[in-house]
């Protein structure tokens, strides 16, 4: 089965490299000609565009930051919508709005297309280690027949209904993850004030109410948790950028379905302020730095 995969970024090229690795034809393409290079190199064969590749693949994967750059790989002129053969199945595993997607979803299915929403949790050792979740919207057939493509990536795949439901978890997932970042952090920021050390407090909520991910696999203190971004000065990881962009889509999302999301719009209104005293680029943990005070 030949397999195009476009947008070969911090989680598409190692996703790319899993399905190479497990045998699959994979034919792929980015704008930055060194990401195909080394895709190349683990041997996937290179496009020289979009439309060469969607000429020659059955299931095509995108992954891309955000829902201008699904559109325009999509919808462009030389987009796959273009020239895709009827039949293809799209799966976009990039994280963007639902409403986009269904829209997307919706005109992939009237010009003969299959379209799945497969938005992915795990991060970038998630990509590398074959262990991300993907959360997936679309016809449950579809969703079935990239059974053994999910399972090259990740090793939890959950369909979640129908199209735009992946996009839906995934913001939903996002919204409670950016939340939970800032209450790790302040606790971390108060145990401080208070005298307390680090590592104890972290020993003691690792083991009490207080557990989450953010704290026990993210932990946004360096020490505790030695592989978290913390331990390497911020570098992402999944960056503030990222986080943000998410937090608006969920913030988005509630504006139009009237949901009440008042943490979910704090925890936005915080990230706009790290990103606008310039730390998009850092790992998303680094809002740390604001509630210390510490943002040289
Ligand atoms: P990235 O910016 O590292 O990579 C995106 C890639 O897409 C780049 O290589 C870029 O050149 C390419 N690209 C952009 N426009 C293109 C076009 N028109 N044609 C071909 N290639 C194009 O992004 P990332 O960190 O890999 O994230 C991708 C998606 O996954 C985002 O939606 C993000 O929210 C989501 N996500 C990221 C993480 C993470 O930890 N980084 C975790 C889960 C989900």
């Amino acid at each position: 089965m030949k397999i195009g995969f476009i947008g070969l970024g911090h989680m598409g090229s190692p996703m790319a490299t899993r399905l190479c690795q497990t045998g699959f034809d994979v034919t792929v393409f980015d704008l930055i000609p060194t990401a195909v290079a080394t895709l190349v190199k683990v041997g996937a064969t290179a496009a020289v565009d979009i439309a060469s590749l969607a000429q020659h693949c059955a299931i095509i994967i995108t992954m891309l930051p955000q829902g201008e750059h699904v559109e325009a790989v999509y919808l462009g002129e030389n987009g796959l919508f273009a020239h895709a053969k009827v039949g293809t199945l799209f799966i976009d595993c990039s994280s963007i709005g639902v409403d986009t997607t269904r829209q997307l979803a919706s005109l992939a299915t009237r010009q003969g297309y299959s379209h799945l929403d497969a938005p992915v949790s795990g991060g970038m050792s998630g990509a590398i280690n074959g262990t991300l979740t993907f959360m997936v919207g679309g016809k449950f057939n579809d969703f079935n027949q990239a059974a053994s493509v999910f399972a090259a990536m990740g090793n939890h795949c959950v369909h979640a209904g129908d199209h735009g439901n992946g996009q839906a978890a995934k913001i939903c997932n996002n919204m409670l993850l950016g939340i939970s970042m800032i209450a790790t952090s302040e606790a971390f920021v108060l145990a401080n004030k208070l005298g307390l050390d680090k590592q104890v407090f972290f020993d003691i909520a690792a083991n009490a109410s207080g557990q989450c991910w953010s704290l026990t696999q993210y932990c946004p203190v360096p020490g505790p948790v030695p592989s978290s971004p913390a331990n390497h000065d911020y570098q992402p990881g999944f960056s503030t950028a990222m986080m943000l962009k998410d937090l608006r889509l969920s913030q988005a999302a509630a504006a139009k379905v009237g949901a009440s999301t008042p943490l979910g719009a704090q925890a936005t209104a915080l990230y706009t302020l790290l990103n606008n005293h310039g730390l998009n680029q850092a790992d998303f943990s680094a809002i740390i730095k604001l509630l210390q005070g510490d943002l040289t």
